[in-house]
């Protein structure tokens, strides 16, 4: 598949597993966050589509919530002693931060490939 394929499922799906928009097979990032600068595979230049913190602070905002949530239920429903909270929810909370971002920041950075790191507009009708 190539680079001018314009579903929205394929990107996604590749960015979900941090592989190439264009290939689906080189990797999208070097080390765990940091975008490549190109495609290993097929040269896709990655330059324009780096979407920033936008995606992590994003997904952080919504995994806090829900780590929140779980651990405010654990508390009503056992009453652990403090230890267990902050040995659970302190170690849950990073790692899905650092699972939700890196899934986002995928993501994002492939549908920007897809759009060819055009910005949204809104049509005139012309
Ligand atoms: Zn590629």
């Amino acid at each position: 598949m190539s680079t001018d394929d314009r579903s929205l499922g394929t990107p996604i799906m590749r960015g979900l597993r941090s592989r190439c928009p264009g290939c689906g097979e080189g990797r999208l990032f070097q080390g765990f966050l940091t975008l490549r600068p190109s495609c290993e595979r097929c040269g896709l230049d990655y330059s324009f589509a780096d979407a920033a913190d936008g995606p992590a602070v994003f997904v952080i905002m919504i995994s806090g919530f829900i780590v929140v949530f779980a651990a405010l239920a654990v508390e009503f429903a056992y009453q652990p002693p403090y230890w267990v909270h902050a040995a659970l929810w302190l170690a849950a909370d990073r790692a899905h931060h650092a699972w939700a971002a890196a899934a986002d920041q995928g993501r994002d950075d492939c549908a920007a490939v897809s759009s060819q790191g055009r910005r949204g507009r809104l049509s005139r009708g012309e």
